[in-house]
């Protein structure tokens, strides 16, 4: 029987970049440059194994909905997509970063939050930032942003945002600073559930490999 396809979904960028050390660790690599090509299906060296380009919100959906077997997203990502239909076996400890609570630099966090006042907070994190003030027992009105958070305490649109923080320049060059950690980020590997019984022995040896991979990182 020849070996079934394996389509596997990635996002531009960091976690592409990220994720060709795990495939290079299984004797795989993407043979076109997806900054240059404009094709969204890319080859691999390995006949039977291809990469998809998508949204990095995408992933999960593709996932989840039998577009991919595999796919690499960050666990912000999954959590906001809720998982349904997705095995998540592995961390990936790729793209790493914390996501915070950050306000303007001249905001009084503290007492806001010992009043227990309502305050408003910009995100694309909706449920993550739900939970995360639900369980700090503050109330909050939620405005979802698609992007640019920085800039909703600089305008008023919000006291708050909940957003990934890689380095804190981007929070300094815009006068905010952290006032919370919310969770810890990575990108997990994401496995279609029926494709993980009908294609296993394809898929099985590419999960372990990648779970070795990790380890070794790890190690280091
Ligand atoms: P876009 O930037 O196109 O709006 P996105 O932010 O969802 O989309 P990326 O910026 O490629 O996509 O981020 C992909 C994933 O990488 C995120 O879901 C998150 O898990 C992680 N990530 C985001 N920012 C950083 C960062 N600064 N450092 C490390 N990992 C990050
Ligand atoms: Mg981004």
């Amino acid at each position: 029987m020849n070996a079934p396809l394996i389509t596997l979904a990635l996002s531009k960028g960091r976690i592409f970049e990220e994720t060709m050390p795990l495939l290079a660790a299984a004797g795989v690599q993407v043979t076109e440059d997806p900054e240059r090509s404009r094709r969204l299906i890319l080859p691999t060296t390995q006949p039977n194994l291809r990469v998809v380009l998508v949204r990095a919100t995408d992933v999960p959906t593709y996932v989840a909905c039998g577009g991919a077997d595999l796919g690499v997203a960050g666990l912000d990502t999954i959590i906001e997509h809720g998982g349904a239909g997705c095995y998540q076996p592995l961390d990936l400890r790729i793209a790493r970063c914390p996501m915070a609570v950050a306000v303007r630099e001249d905001f009084d966090w503290a007492a806001a939050a010992r009043a227990g006042r309502r305050i408003s907070v910009a995100t694309k994190f909706v449920r993550i930032t739900r939970d995360f003030f639900a369980r700090k027992g503050m109330y909050i009105n939620l405005i979802k942003l698609y992007g640019s958070m920085e800039l909703a305490p600089l305008t008023g649109l919000a006291d708050a945002i909940v957003d990934v923080v890689s380095s804190g320049q981007t929070l300094r060059a815009n006068a905010l600073r952290e006032v919370e950690h919310v969770m810890d980020i990575s990108a997990h590997l994401l496995v279609n559930q029926a494709a993980l019984k009908l294609k296993s022995a394809a898929l099985r040896p590419l999960i372990d490999t990648f779970a070795s991979a990790v380890q070794n990182e790890e190690n280091q």
